[in-house]
């Protein structure tokens, strides 16, 4: 099973086929690491330029969510 999703806008629940916990922390990191007006994080500190580390972590989640899913259903 494949799971499509826009990876710069993630569907706010979980989709069928994802692992929840894991989708919605991902979404949580990334709620909160939003660049700003001068494409900085808003959450880390000025002058860290987004995609924050954070903020890559949480696209790694969503990720991983998918897969995580997939592997426990085998
Ligand atoms: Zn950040």
């Amino acid at each position: 099973m494949v799971v499509d999703f826009d990876p710069d806008d993630p569907p706010l629940e979980p989709p069928d086929g994802t692992e929840p916990v894991v989708w919605r922390m991902a979404q949580a990191i990334r709620a909160a690491h939003q660049p700003d007006s001068t494409a900085c994080c808003v959450t880390c500190r000025v002058n860290v330029p987004w995609p924050c580390p954070p903020s890559r972590l949480a696209a790694r989640g969503f990720l991983l969510a998918i897969r995580l899913r997939r592997t426990s259903r085998r």
